[in-house]
């Protein structure tokens, strides 16, 4: 960076951004001080939520782009990041079997779902947008936003899409676009796409996928080994008209990354846009011509493309580190499975495990309570252990366990999201301090 500046000759900061070194420490020291109220993402005995550091790579490109801190709306706010932010987009619509795209970056998933259903009411106006009742809750809000109306369609006893509650609906003639979530925010579960897809495209209607989440396991699709899933899903997702995924989630980006993706480049067009600021230095598309957005970081794409040049979003690259979180999954769900003192909620499509504590007698009141206490007691403990917590509802936990005892309207179960790939090597450790935290035994 420093040889860069240097090009354009010397000059001397202004005395008014003049901070002094001592009060600078002095200020330093009450920041790291208040960090420390912080959860330890980066250790394997986290095991909660959707959460790990990024990459050093990742790291050290959103570092040095920031120093310049290029502004990707325009052209003229960074070429170099808005070059790469183009071929990170390239590659994503790659990873996801799209042979024609138009998308770009975004700040988070849920504007990235924004646009998606934004371009969808465009296209089915006065039509509504389904989508299951396990989406992720934006989805509602959204709808909210656009002024849609959103249809919840319930969901199977694994967490997928209904979907002949699904036919039913579009039958009504209601609905414009389905959103379809490859990776539910909760469990993990994966809709049935290929299976959704001809459905709606019989009632003509619209098919996005949300893949914030689970968009990078399409490459484990099909993958030899027991990291391997079914790969019929994943394929049909390249004929769905839209993606969004979240590299700030599974591709090892610091937060405000996520992407959204359209395959009929077209729908440009609903973008409307007159700037009378920017543009200037090019006649091409610029990217804010096509974003909600206006600014958006540069340092982001860089980030994301200097962790793609050495882990690529490809089986061999990135699919690895996937393939790792996927094992634990598997290999915790297995223990679950033997273990007295613990019972599965359901098994593992991804890499969230979800389960609760084995009581008898068995009733939701008491499931929530112990929930409840073992992830309080999990992070008091000396040797602690960071989990989360997933409210079930009564149909939804009878669904999967009818033997218990629906005393309540739902319970608390508890969850863990095993990301990063150092879980795999933890999964005994975390297994046996959580049932030690079941009770006294
Ligand atoms: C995380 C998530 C979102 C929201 O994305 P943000 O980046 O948190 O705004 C939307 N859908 C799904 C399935 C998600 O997992």
């Amino acid at each position: 960076m420093q040889d860069w500046a240097d090009t354009f000759g010397p000059y001397a900061p202004h005395p008014s951004l003049a901070v002094d070194d001592e009060r600078f420490a002095a200020a330093f020291e009450r920041f790291t001080g208040r960090l420390e109220d912080n959860y330890p993402f980066f250790h394997p005995r986290y095991a909660g939520q959707m959460l790990k550091p990024p990459h050093p790579a990742a790291v050290v490109g959103y570092l040095t782009a920031m120093l310049i801190n290029p502004n990707n709306h325009a052209l003229d706010g960074g070429p170099a990041t808005a070059a790469m932010e183009r071929e990170v987009v390239a590659s994503l619509a790659t990873m996801f079997g799209y042979d024609t795209h138009l998308g770009h970056l975004t700040t988070s998933g849920t504007v990235a779902n924004l646009e998606a259903l934004f371009v969808a009411r465009e296209l089915h106006p006065g039509r509504g947008i389904a989508h299951s009742a396990d989406a992720h809750y934006t989805h509602g809000r959204m709808c909210h936003v656009l002024g849609t109306k959103g249809h919840p369609v319930p969901t199977d006893g694994r967490g997928r899409m209904d979907l002949d509650a699904l036919d039913d609906l579009l039958r009504t003639g209601d609905v414009g676009t389905v959103v379809l979530t490859t990776g539910t925010t909760g469990l993990g579960a994966v809709d049935p796409v290929h299976l959704a897809l001809p459905i709606a495209r019989r009632h003509g209607v619209r098919v996005h996928v949300d893949a914030a989440y689970g968009g990078f396991f399409t490459l484990l699709a099909g993958a030899d080994g027991p990291e391997g899933i079914p790969a019929e899903p994943w394929r049909a997702v390249a004929r769905c008209d839209s993606i969004v995924v979240d590299p700030h989630k599974h591709g090892l980006q610091p937060y405000g990354c996520g992407a959204v993706l359209f395959r009929d480049p077209e729908v440009g067009r609903f973008y409307l846009h007159d700037s009378p600021y920017t543009y200037f230095t090019s006649a091409g598309l610029h990217l804010g011509e096509i974003s909600l957005e206006c600014s958006r970081a540069g340092a982001s794409a860089a980030a994301l493309w200097l962790t793609f040049q050495l882990l690529p979003p490809t089986p061999e690259g990135l699919g690895r580190v996937l393939a790792a979180g996927r094992r634990a999954a598997l290999d915790w769900s297995r223990l679950i499975d033997e273990s007295p003192y613990l019972t599965l909620y359901q098994k593992p499509e991804l890499d969230i495990v979800s389960y609760f504590p084995a009581l008898e007698p068995a009733t939701l009141s008491g499931i929530d309570a112990a929930s409840g206490r073992i992830l309080a007691d999990g992070m008091a403990a000396p040797d602690p252990v960071f989990l989360s917590t997933l409210r079930a509802d009564r149909e939804a936990f009878t669904a999967r366990h009818p033997g218990i005892t629906a005393d309540a309207d739902g319970a608390r179960i508890l969850r863990s999201v095993l990301m990063k790939p150092e879980s795999e090597h933890h999964v005994e450790h975390l297994h046996a301090r959580v049932e030690h935290l079941t009770g006294p035994h």
